[in-house]
């Protein structure tokens, strides 16, 4: 495997993604009942990045980095960004992965299940966890089959493969049919990369037709959805999504777009 999220961390996709997650977290942290959280591609958890770090190209420059001089109004964002800034030193930032953002949010009461297939990223993300807290060194496709349903009978699960094989999109819809399957109140936030709008607007048509459950998307392009840059845009799709994520998501979406965005981005709920 070639894709090292090193590359991207912190760039404008990971900073949509990393809003929402982090909003939905938030939203079941209301009610006080445990929850298991499964992140099925984990990364390492933090990323260093240095201004003029050759080895690293700076997406995050045009990320994290504009979140960071940004005054954010709605209250996800200025909690995201209050997060970014702990892990500032000078002009280079430890971003945190999905997996510190998520133990960041889970309390005593719930668990939390990491899988990734680099075993160096495994490494590396084991020995910042802590608490009721597994890492595995698996395929998350199956590992989070075999947790379905979770004896907690409240979940939250992170889909976010890195799509270096075309077959990651259609694996995706069937980890969330399987899961639905099985556990059908599950909380599932799948991430997907944007090129062709067509193209996901057929890959989500065929999801809701599948899933059958209440689902939204959340889509922030940085060009125009037809050129030739290599991701054009972000999205975000939530199936069961917990109350008032939706209302959330069309305030701090825009918000998200006018901070990262020049005049070719844009941004809708779905
Ligand atoms: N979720 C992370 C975050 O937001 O911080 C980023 C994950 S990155 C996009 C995808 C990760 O999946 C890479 O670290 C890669 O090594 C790992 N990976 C690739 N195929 C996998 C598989 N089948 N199961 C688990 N991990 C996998």
């Amino acid at each position: 495997m070639k894709y090292r999220h090193q590359f991207h961390a912190g760039n404008f996709a990971d900073v949509h993604k990393h809003v929402l997650l982090l909003d939905v977290l938030r939203a079941l942290m209301r009610k006080d009942k445990g929850l298991l959280f499964v992140d099925t591609h984990a990364g390492r958890g933090e990323y260093e990045l240095h201004p003029g770090d050759s080895a690293h190209p700076a997406e995050w420059q045009a990320g994290a980095a504009y979140l960071l001089s940004a005054e954010p109004r709605h209250e996800t964002l200025r909690q995201y960004r209050e997060l970014l800034v702990a892990r500032r030193h000078g002009g280079s930032l430890v971003y945190p992965g999905s997996p510190l953002l998520a133990l960041g949010q889970l309390r005593d009461v719930d668990r939390a299940v990491f899988f990734e297939m680099q075993r160096e990223e495994a490494g590396h993300l084991r020995k910042l966890v802590t608490g009721r807290t597994r890492v595995e060194v698996a395929d998350g496709f199956a590992g989070l089959r075999a947790l379905m349903p979770p004896p907690e009978r409240r979940g939250c699960v992170l889909i976010d493969p890195p799509y270096e094989e075309r077959e990651d999109f259609t694996r995706v819809t069937q980890a969330a049919t399987d899961t639905l399957q099985r556990f059908e109140s599950a909380v599932l936030v799948l991430w997907l990369p944007v090129k062709l709008r067509e193209d996901f607007d057929t890959w989500y048509a065929k999801l809701r037709r599948a899933v059958n459950r209440p689902t939204l998307a959340s889509l922030l392009w940085m060009h125009p959805c037809d050129s030739r840059a290599a991701l054009n845009g972000s999205a975000l799709v939530v199936i069961n999504p917990p109350y008032l994520v939706d209302e959330a998501m069309r305030e701090w979406l825009p918000e998200v777009r006018s901070i990262l965005g020049g005049p070719q981005s844009g941004c809708e709920v779905l």
